[in-house]
């Protein structure tokens, strides 16, 4: 089937169309390699702190349209006000984290004989930032704002299903006064204006957050044109709960199901040690009953819809209808609902126990001590992020230290914040985001030798 030529915007939650906006071509995209290297090398020759200034004015402006981008987000992506409003002030903080980054982006100099070695740190060009449909914005900023603050200009191609905070990103980027085609937004499909990216060569670096499968793809076109390439991948995360643990925090069903479980660091193989195994299922069978799925524009809703009746299948076959697990509810259709639900009944090899299944759903297990949590917690292809749950700091420590992961907390479910490091081990990626590093990831680095005895 080929490409349409228009993208569909569906809301989740109503089956309504949002909006249909035409999808980028590779002639569209052609031109716009050309336009952002023109913008590329004026923002590059900017003095650092006008650079900066200009970065903190879009967070201003993101600041300033909050409520707005949020609404758009619960509109196109279904997700509750809370998280979305979460999301756009990840934007702002991260615009203005990656801002206080440009004056500090130095090289270095070291000693050698007969002259001055200096390094430099030199930005790619124009960079091509592919995002996923589960936080459309705050993953397409990860990418674009440390990338415009190293000097790069940005393509950002956001997921088929949501366009629309990208575009209306890329229109405050303007108004606060970035040049013009230095920010541009291409929506379109994978495999039309997503591999237009890949492989068109005035592309230099290519940073792409989805699937294994499509991460696969990008790294391979990648590397025929020897284009590095970041790649955020998917999860099957750990939560690893002993029996010394607080069991209410430790089991808290939100590490799992928010953002209806489309979450690449959702807590999906809850694994408990066996002698609090029938209390942990007891507290899952109670939080689940009273979680609150619904309008994700009404405050008071914890759990919105899946994005699409695709996902919302996709979900559906990992849970067959006499399947052994706890569940909760769901309103009926229209929109793509699927109530929490916790899988008592899996093999830790079962397709449920291994696969990422991005919606709501979780596998509980048990396991018998240390050893056998780490074992059970690394038997996975991925190794993006987990936790551990006790209240022995020697414990903790060891368990974290075997783990195979990027992101571990113990303790805690959080895995993102945007001044630390993030990114996976194993089939989850390929480099780190975010963090102290995030602006050098976006440069190359030129060593200079000037010669004092010519
Ligand atoms: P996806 O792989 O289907 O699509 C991701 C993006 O790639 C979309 O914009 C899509 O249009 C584009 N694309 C598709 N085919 C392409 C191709 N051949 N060439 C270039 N681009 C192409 O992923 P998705 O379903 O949108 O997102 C969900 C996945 O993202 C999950 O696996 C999730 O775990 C992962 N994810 C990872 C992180 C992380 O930081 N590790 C964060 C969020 C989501």
């Amino acid at each position: 089937m080929s490409d349409t030529p228009e993208l569909r915007v569906l809301n989740p939650a109503t089956e309504e169309t949002v909006a249909t906006i035409p999808a980028a071509s590779a002639a569209d995209v052609d031109t716009a390699v050309v336009r952002a290297a023109r913008a590329q090398e004026r923002w590059a020759a900017l003095a650092p702190g006008d650079r900066a200034r200009l970065l903190r004015r879009f967070a201003t402006a993101v600041d300033d349209h909050l409520e707005e981008l949020a609404r758009l987000e619960v509109r196109e992506a279904g997700h509750t006000l809370g998280n979305a409003r979460w999301e756009a002030g990840n934007v702002r903080d991260l615009l203005d984290y990656a801002a206080g980054g440009v004056e500090r982006l130095t090289g270095r100099q070291i000693p050698v004989a007969g002259g001055l070695d200096v390094t430099l740190h030199e930005p790619y060009g124009v960079v091509g930032v592919i995002a996923p449909w589960n936080f459309p914005m705050p993953v397409a900023a990860w990418g674009t704002a440390p990338a415009l603050a190293a000097g790069n200009a940005v393509l950002l191609k956001p997921a088929e299903t949501t366009p629309l905070t990208a575009l209306r990103l890329a229109e405050l980027a303007l108004a606060a006064g970035l040049p013009e085609h230095l920010f541009q937004v291409l929506p379109g499909h994978g495999t039309t204006t997503g591999r237009a990216l890949t492989d068109h060569p005035g592309v230099a670096k290519i940073v792409f957050t989805g699937s294994v499968r499509t991460g696969r793809e990008v790294a391979e076109r990648c590397a025929r044109l020897l284009k590095p390439v970041t790649l955020e991948l998917g999860g099957k995360s750990p939560n690893i709960v002993f029996a010394d643990a607080d069991l209410t925090a430790a089991l808290d069903p939100f590490s799992f199901l928010d953002n209806a479980g489309q979450d690449c660091c959702a807590r999906t193989r809850v694994l408990v040690q066996e002698t609090v195994y029938e209390q942990a299922r007891e507290l899952l069978a109670e939080a689940l009953s009273t979680v609150v799925v619904g309008d994700p524009a009404d405050e008071r809703t914890q759990m919105g819809p899946l994005i699409s009746a695709a996902q919302r299948d996709r979900v559906r076959s990992y849970v067959p209808e006499d399947a052994e697990a706890l569940r909760g509810s769901a309103p009926d259709g229209p929109g793509f609902w699927f109530p929490p639900t916790v899988l008592t009944g899996e093999r830790p090899d079962s397709r449920a126990a291994q696969e990422e299944i991005f919606g709501p759903v979780a596998v509980l297990l048990p396991f018998t001590g240390e050893q056998d949590a780490i074992r059970l917690a690394d038997s996975s292809p991925y190794g993006l992020s987990g936790s551990v749950w006790t209240r022995d700091l020697g414990r903790a420590l060891r368990v974290s230290g075997a783990l195979r992961a990027g992101n571990l907390s113990v303790n805690s479910h959080s895995s993102v914040r945007y001044w630390t490091p993030f990114g996976g081990y194993k089939q989850s990626g390929i480099g780190r985001e975010l963090g102290p590093d995030a602006l050098t990831a976006f440069t190359q680095t030129k060593n200079v030798f000037l010669s004092t005895e010519a």
